[in-house]
């Protein structure tokens, strides 16, 4: 705070008003005194701030026209007019499955069978361009010519899915009927179509590991200078994928019974742990379906799309979970980008020799502990002396848990894409292999990070896995083992 250093007698600090910043304050407010409520103060101070009194005027006119009426906290299922649209999770057909409406738009609002809102953390980004009035809330979006280029089609797989919706790419069309009747329907999963570029595959290409075949991989446009000259240097190679973007949408008595506990408790503790955020989870235990507010999963496929149902063509795997340190900015404690881009080169190898690879990115940072956990416990790690034997009682001492990704729902991805067995997972994961195995689609091979892709500052964490179940064709390592595996002291980082 500036304003604090300056000597009070020579110079008091600013105000907020004379800043001209419209911060409330039921102190100063002049309408404090008289007797309202803070809220009413609250709005008063606003009101009486020259520099918004413009503002304030049509923020309170546009809030009644947003959202007319007193502010309804919940609903309770016996309410008048309350009728959830029909919706039988798991059935084999849309008619009798039925879409799901979470909207609280009139049209909607009392037909809801949803709870949570779309787009998962960005439903807050949605609020935001509300409230500034740059987005109508009664947008009605228009679906012409945003239907998949590729088709995932449906398969007797998807009653097994229960963390997003598997209808979620064909709502436009499946549920045409309800949209023209007016109900607010989203689309869930999006599929698209793209060429990829990775600096690593165009080195690849170089070594003449990843070879042109104008199908998979492509090479790329010539480079140019800045005069628009073409270069004689090598512009490297694309890659063709095809690409679905898939958004939660839990099916709660599925999810508890996928982590065997009852659905009362999963509702309390979402009810709980959000702030209580969605009371409804109390009050409305008729509506089983919960958006929850995070991230979905991206799938990247490699060849063509209709070899994940066939049996008889090979299919290559890798499941990720987001690493942001790793994957963008190239960060070295940890394995995962390495790990990332030789899963797709094997995918990339796959479908050039008449398979089909799969990458599945799950949006679960840092073990799903969140960023802010993962650098406290990289602090505490350098600062110990980074050893593998405390590579995860670091995380531990921190976090409470090591992990928190909890796989279990995990294979609802394979699922919807009607893979039926995996010929190559890249994967050491004995979490992941567990839960896609325990699904019952089973996993003919497991492969590690080769040797010579692991940076050796994260060494510590590979070690550190490998002794508590990862898998490793070629390592055993004991406890006794993990003291001596060490990363790069905190001294040695700043060089
Ligand atoms: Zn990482």
């Amino acid at each position: 705070m500036v304003a604090s250093k300056r000597p009070m007698s020579t110079s008091p600090p600013e105000t907020p008003e004379r800043r001209g910043i419209p911060i409330p304050s039921v102190s100063s407010s002049p309408t404090a005194s008289t007797g309202q409520s803070i809220a009413e103060s609250l709005v008063g101070s606003f009101a009486t701030n020259a520099s918004s009194s413009v503002t304030a005027q049509t923020d309170k006119e546009r809030e009644r026209t947003l959202y007319p009426g007193r502010v309804n906290l919940t609903t309770y299922p016996d309410q008048h007019g309350i009728k959830p649209h029909q919706m039988v999770w798991g059935a084999p057909d849309a008619a009798t499955r039925g879409a799901i409406i979470c909207s609280r738009l009139p049209g909607s609002i009392k037909v809801r069978n949803a709870l949570g809102a779309h787009s998962g953390s960005y439903s807050i980004y949605r609020a935001l361009s509300i409230a500034m009035g740059s987005l109508s809330p009664s947008h009605k979006p228009d679906y012409n010519m945003t239907d998949p280029p590729i088709e995932i089609p449906f398969s007797t797989q998807w009653k097994n899915v229960v963390s997003f919706d598997p209808w979620g790419h064909l709502v436009p069309s499946v549920f045409r009927s309800d949209l023209d009747a007016g109900l607010d329907a989203r689309p869930s999963i999006a599929i698209t179509r793209a060429h990829i570029k990775l600096s690593e595959i165009d080195e690849s290409h170089r070594r003449g590991d990843i070879v042109v075949d104008g199908t998979v991989v492509h090479k790329s446009r010539p480079l140019k200078d800045e005069n628009g000259n073409e270069v004689d240097y090598d512009p490297g190679v694309e890659i063709s994928v095809g690409k679905a973007a898939i958004e939660p949408v839990w099916y709660l008595p599925g999810v508890a019974e996928r982590f065997q506990i009852s659905e009362s408790l999963l509702r309390r503790a979402l009810f709980e742990e959000t702030g209580g955020m969605y009371p409804e989870l109390i009050t409305r235990p008729d509506i089983k379906v919960f958006l929850p507010p995070i991230g979905g999963q991206t799938v990247y496929i490699f060849g063509p799309q209709e070899y994940l149902q066939d049996e008889t063509k090979t299919l290559t795997l890798r499941v990720h979970d987001e690493c942001n340190g790793s994957d963008v900015f190239g960060s070295d404690i940890c394995t995962c980008k390495p790990y990332l881009i030789y899963a797709i080169e094997e995918c990339i190898r796959t479908a050039q020799k008449g398979g089909v690879g799969v990458v599945v990115y799950f949006r679960k940072e840092g073990r799903a502990l969140g960023e802010v956990t993962k650098y406290l416990v990289y602090n505490l790690r350098k600062r110990g002396g980074d050893s593998a034997d405390r590579y995860f009682k670091s995380t531990e001492m921190i976090a409470g848990v090591k992990d928190m990704r909890f796989q279990a729902l995990m294979p609802d991805t394979l699922h919807w894409l009607g893979v039926k067995k995996i010929d190559n997972m890249v994967s050491m994961s004995d979490m992941k292999y567990d839960a896609i195995v325990g699904s019952g689609i089973p996993i003919l091979k497991r492969y590690d990070l080769p040797e010579h892709l692991i940076p050796p500052d994260s060494r510590v964490e590979i070690d550190a896995k490998i002794a508590a179940g990862y898998f490793s064709s070629t390592k055993t390592i004991t406890e006794a083992d993990l003291v001596k595996t060490v990363g790069r002291t905190w001294e040695e980082t700043e060089h």
